[in-house]
């Protein structure tokens, strides 16, 4: 088995990059991509574990993107060159967007009479890429509530008094970025989190086809087998590859494992081979 979607404490999962290869290589996967939200800045020590620990590492990143329709989709890219300039670039237009987000949701937050300094929020962000999980843990160690997830309930979750949504990338943007950089862009959880009938579903998927779009994750923990063996039918109907994660964060959602997602995940490391060839012919085009 493999693991190809993951955080780490450079987002917003609880696990070193280093923790998370020993990790693997007890739970006996095969492979592990990191693909922390919005930064590579957990590769450089990914990578150099790994090869510590002859353990093989992909290296990854998610991006958010807004579709038509209000709708979000995620990309995974994996096999990126962390040092492409074009990729770095987006990131850190994608960071500002943050940023400036951060800063609302804070006045928003002291609005409803919850106030957090900036500070105390960064305290809880290791990384750089500050977001709404690190808000929602300074929510709670401020006592202003009893639990991340009451804090996304009635704070800061789309629709509550402190929502301030996040300017993001077109699709197309997105997978140019991570396509400059060698990687392939993967259309992550495609059910999970937008309620996507299969029908619906097999249309995205077209729409990010047209624009690049390489794989889709059909292997996920919150996916049911039959929204699996959907996503496996639009992959195999669309000649988009096949590629699937748990999404572990570590304690952020302590339910979720690394691997085995909720228990029952399996990710057949067969899919591996077809994937690192594209990437490697993607490479070999690009010079890199
Ligand atoms: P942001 O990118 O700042 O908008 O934050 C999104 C992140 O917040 C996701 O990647 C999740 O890790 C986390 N998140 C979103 N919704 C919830 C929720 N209801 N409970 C806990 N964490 C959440
Ligand atoms: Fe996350
Ligand atoms: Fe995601
Ligand atoms: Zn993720």
């Amino acid at each position: 088995m493999i693991d190809l979607h993951c955080h780490s404490t450079a987002s917003d999962g609880s696990c070193t990059p280093t923790e998370l290869i020993l990790m693997a290589k007890q739970s006996g996967l095969k492979a592990l991509a990191l693909t922390d939200h919005d930064n590579t800045n957990g590769l450089p020590e990914f990578e150099l574990t790994a090869k510590k620990e002859n353990f093989e590492a992909i290296l990854g990143i998610e991006l958010a993107c807004k579709v038509p329709d209000q709708l979000r989709c995620h990309i995974v890219g994996l096999f990126i060159d962390r040092q492409c300039r074009q990729l770095q670039e987006m990131l850190t237009q994608i960071v500002q967007w943050r940023n400036q987000r951060n800063v609302q949701i804070l006045e928003r937050l002291a609005e409803v009479g919850k106030p957090l300094s900036l500070e105390f929020v960064k305290s809880f962000c290791p990384g750089k890429v500050l977001g709404r999980p690190h808000i929602a843990e300074a929510l709670v160690a401020r006592g202003h509530c009893q639990s991340r997830k009451e804090a996304f309930e009635q704070l800061i979750g789309r629709g509550c008094p402190a929502y301030v949504p996040r300017q993001a990338p077109a699709p197309q943007q997105c997978i140019e970025g991570i396509q400059a950089a060698g990687g392939l862009a993967i259309w992550a959880h495609p059910f999970s989190n937008s309620g996507l009938n299969t029908r619906n579903c097999k249309k995205i998927a077209m729409q990010l086809k047209e624009a690049g779009l390489d794989g889709i994750e059909a292997y996920y923990s919150m996916h049911k087998p039959s929204q699996t063996k959907a996503a496996l039918k639009i992959a195999a109907e669309l000649g988009l590859l096949v590629s699937g994660g748990s999404d572990f964060h570590g304690r952020q959602f302590p339910t979720l494992k690394l691997g085995v997602g909720c228990g029952k995940l399996k990710v057949p490391a067969e899919i591996l081979p077809p994937l690192r060839q594209k990437a490697l012919e993607r490479r070999q085009a690009l010079s890199i």
